[in-house]
């Protein structure tokens, strides 16, 4: 038997063995990487090359922020600032409207 002192002073007298293991968390630096998100260039494309105004016969352009499913990609993904994101997507808007892209592809 060994003697605790250590637990009788810590427990009131409660009477238990409560989880001790708060202090064995630590942060694991090997194994999964798995919460990790794909981010991608953090700035915004626009903003870089001083772009004013958006061309929206510039389809290819538009393309890269239309994945396939034809949505427009979410500013969190593209990056974008929220200047240039509005003003992609109203020229994605606009070239949907006259029919250089598709509004979905389904
Ligand atoms: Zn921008």
């Amino acid at each position: 038997m060994a003697t605790n002192y250590e637990d009788r002073a810590r427990s009131g007298g409660g009477g238990g063995y409560d989880n001790d293991d708060d202090q064995d968390r630590r942060p694991m630096g090997g194994g999964r990487a798995g919460g990790r998100r794909m981010h991608r260039r953090r700035v915004c494309r626009f903003c870089i090359d001083k772009v004013d105004l958006i061309d929206f016969k510039d389809v290819r352009l538009l393309q890269n922020y239309l994945p396939e499913r034809g949505k427009i990609l979410p500013r969190r993904i593209s990056g974008n600032c929220a200047t240039h994101q509005r003003m992609l997507a109203e020229a994605i808007k606009r070239a949907r409207n006259i029919a250089l892209l598709p509004y979905t592809t389904d």
